[in-house]
């Protein structure tokens, strides 16, 4: 599944918004680590067409398509080096596909933050700083190991030594190795490198419950910020968040309405995790199931297939294809198919967000 990873310097409301994320309810404490292992909770992702199209095809059960949050504990000035929970934090960190930043923007004396006041951009500055000397050690360490075979003039090593020393300079520069512009390729030759700060980043500033409307300073500063970075900003209050996960249905509509959102923190936080992964949504729609999966942007056919059951892809014979707007407009497959607008599409076809898909396999 896809993965996204949570993390914030401690009493950030970190754990307070994972459990809403999960409805788990487990403790969260006023004190530092208090979560030692990566919590995942897997999680819906709302998506209102998959409505519409059951109210066509009237199926037997309607299942939303999910991502993965993990609750990565750890993170402190110095957590590169070892502090805190250090090596397993990096551990953890290395293995999501991207990462939600929760940064403090609620003032509460209750609450100890750990530098002593409530500053979200310095505490954006002490975690990327601890990301990028994490990267940097790997970066450097991995210089090492290959510049034997690059001065030999091992053409892979020497492609791949070129990279690293690009990387090296942005992370050096104080910047995310992600701003370093590389290509397709040439993230392909340091994947195994799972560097951190080369992940998607979206900030999400928790912020206090009568500060939800309106914009506060700590919140514009974070804006401002994440623009110059492209990354993705949303402003949610962990403590109602709790709230909210705790209804159900019309009473978590009508107390949504009485805050004045439209939807819950979390959809918005989980919507905007979506994008940043590059993800879209395909739906298969029979009477037994209607049902959204989860694709990367650019993915074809066969690999959409493959999503379903690994047998798809590898029998895969065709796709039979109909537009979300196309199979809505027309009230169903059989409607498409009279206007010919079902199509036949073979392995080299790129999935569309919203397509309606059939697969043809062999067994
Ligand atoms: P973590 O260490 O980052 O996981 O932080 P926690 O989720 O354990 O939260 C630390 C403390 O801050 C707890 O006492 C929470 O109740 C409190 N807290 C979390 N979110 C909010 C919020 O939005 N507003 C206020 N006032 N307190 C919050």
């Amino acid at each position: 599944g896809f993965k996204c990873g949570i993390v914030g310097l401690p009493n950030v409301g970190k754990s307070t918004i994972f459990n809403a994320i999960t409805s788990a309810g487990a403790e969260s404490a006023n004190y530092p680590f208090c979560t030692i292992e990566p919590n995942v909770g897997v999680v819906s992702v709302p998506d209102p067409r998959l409505d519409v199209l059951a109210d066509i095809v009237q199926p037997q059960r309607v299942l939303p398509t999910t991502i993965e949050f993990v609750d990565i504990a750890g993170l402190v000035r110095g957590a590169s080096q070892g502090e805190g929970l250090g090596n397993q934090f990096l551990g953890h960190i290395r293995q999501v596909d991207a990462i939600a930043n929760i940064v403090r923007c609620f003032d509460d004396d209750n609450v100890v933050h750990v530098d002593g006041s409530v500053d979200p951009m310095r505490d954006i500055e002490v975690i990327q700083t601890e990301l990028n000397l994490a990267d940097l050690d790997t970066v450097e360490k991995r210089l090492f190991r290959i510049q034997k075979q690059a001065k030999s003039g091992d053409k892979d090593m020497l492609a791949q030594q070129e990279v690293l020393l690009r990387v090296r300079e942005v992370l050096d520069a104080g910047k995310p190795a992600r701003s370093a512009g590389l290509s397709y390729e040439d993230q392909r030759l340091i994947s195994d490198l799972h560097l951190i700060t080369a992940k998607p980043v979206l900030y999400v500033a928790n912020v206090a419950e009568d500060d939800l409307e309106g914009e506060h300073p700590h919140v514009a500063r974070v804006r401002e910020y994440a623009a110059e970075e492209g990354a993705e900003v949303v402003a949610i209050c962990g403590k109602i968040e709790s709230e909210i996960a705790e209804l159900e249905g019309d009473e978590k509509q009508e107390f949504l309405q009485e805050l004045g959102l439209g939807s819950s923190g979390l959809d918005r936080m989980i919507q905007a995790g979506y994008q940043l992964l590059g993800l879209i949504t395909y739906f298969t729609a029979g009477v037994q199931e209607v049902r959204a999966w989860t694709v990367h942007k650019g993915d074809r056919a066969p690999q959409a297939a493959g999503v379903i059951h690994t047998d798809f892809e590898k029998g895969f014979i065709r796709a039979e294809v109909i537009a979300y707007d196309d199979f809505v407009a027309c009230r169903g497959e059989s409607g498409a198919k009279e206007k010919g607008l079902l199509r036949l599409e073979g392995k080299d076809y790129v999935v569309q967000d919203g397509d309606v898909m059939h697969f043809r396999f062999n067994v």
